[in-house]
C-alpha cells in the first residue's frame, strides 16, 4: 500500500526536516542534544582556523557547537523513531545523516543505544564549558 506523505500541516513554521528515505516531513521525538568538541581538529573540521581552534581549546576545554545536534524523529512512513545527526545548512534547511559512532560521546545528555553513557563524561567537563557560536540554538535545552 502506497500512502502519500501528509504535506505541510504547518508549513510556514515547520522546520524543513525530511526523512532521508521517504522525503516525508519528520516529527521531532526528542529534545535537541547539543554537541560539544574538545579538540582543535574537531573545531577545524567545522571551519575554525587552526590558530583560533587551538586557542579556544586551550582556554576553554569543551566548546558547544552551534547549528549541529542529535535529535530523534518519528517518520510516519518508516513507522519508527530514528536518531539523526542534524546540521543546519540554511535558513530553516537541515541535513540529516546517520550518527557516526564517536559522535554519541560528543553529545550533551545523551545515552547512546549501545549503552555507552556519555552523560558522566560530559558532567566532568561541564564547569569548563562555554557556548561557541549562536547561543540562540540552545534555548531548547
Ligand atoms: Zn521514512
Amino acid at each position: 500500500m502506497q500512502k502519500r506523505c501528509a504535506r505541510n500541516r504547518k508549513r510556514s513554521k515547520r522546520r524543513a526536516i525530511y526523512c532521508p528515505i521517504h522525503g516525508c516531513y519528520l516529527d521531532s521525538a526528542s529534545p535537541k542534544h547539543s554537541l560539544y568538541v574538545d579538540s582543535a581538529q574537531q573545531l577545524q573540521a567545522r571551519g575554525v582556523s587552526r590558530r583560533s581552534a587551538l586557542m579556544l581549546v586551550a582556554q576553554r576545554g569543551s566548546i558547544v557547537v552551534s547549528g549541529e545536534w542529535l535529535e530523534a524523529f518519528w517518520c510516519p512512513q518508516c513507522k519508527t523513531i530514528d536518531w539523526y545527526h542534524v546540521r543546519r545548512i540554511g535558513d530553516r534547511e537541515y541535513k540529516l545523516s546517520p550518527i557516526p559512532q564517536g559522535l554519541w560521546q560528543q553529545a550533551v545528555g545523551v545515552i547512546d543505544p549501545q549503552g555507552n553513557v556519555s552523560v558522566s563524561e560530559f558532567t566532568k567537563r561541564h564547569s569548563r564549558m562555554v557556548k561557541f557560536g549562536g547561543v540562540k540554538d540552545f534555548r531548547f535545552m
